[in-house]
């Protein structure tokens, strides 16, 4: 059998006192619990938006910048910064070092488009068909090697 504890607590939500069964108990009702749960979901549907608007802010502000960081040139081209980086180290986005912090120009980015190679559409590559066949045999004496060595290439694939 359970015993029943009796706890005076005040509800969080409307202020009024109440007995709770249980420690963890932070409402007087149901009631008081959804209107609590509700006001919760809204503050960080809120805390949400408000971030939102300024990342929004801050991406417009530098948006106008002449230089950017590579985690703002992410955000500007919508990419990874881990494939910024590999852009700049194939040397595809040009950038400078300076003071220890990496630049990337507005002017080459929009040069890199003004350059910009013809869009050309990938084409699925057709395998080529295979118009050689050759027995074991005529492969040992073809390539004059062994039998164990073809073997050891042949299971290696
Ligand atoms: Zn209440």
């Amino acid at each position: 059998m359970s015993s029943t504890i009796d706890i005076n607590k005040i509800c969080e939500w409307c202020g009024k006192e109440f007995i709770a069964h249980k420690c963890s108990t932070r409402f007087c009702s149901k009631r008081c619990s959804e209107h609590a749960y509700k006001d919760m979901r809204r503050k960080a549907h809120v805390e949400t938006e408000n971030r939102r608007t300024e990342q929004k802010v801050k991406k417009k502000h530098f948006a106008s910048e002449q230089f950017f960081t590579p985690r703002q040139c992410a955000v500007l081209l919508g990419i990874g910064k881990s494939s910024v980086y590999r852009c700049l180290a194939e040397g595809i986005i040009p950038c400078i070092r300076l003071k220890g912090k990496t630049l990337i120009s507005r002017a080459s980015i929009d040069k890199m488009f003004e350059n910009a190679p013809e869009y050309v559409r990938r084409e699925k590559k057709e395998a080529e068909p295979i118009e050689e066949f050759y027995t074991t045999k005529e492969v040992l004496e073809k390539f004059d090697i062994s039998n164990s060595w073809l073997f050891k290439i042949a299971t290696e694939r």
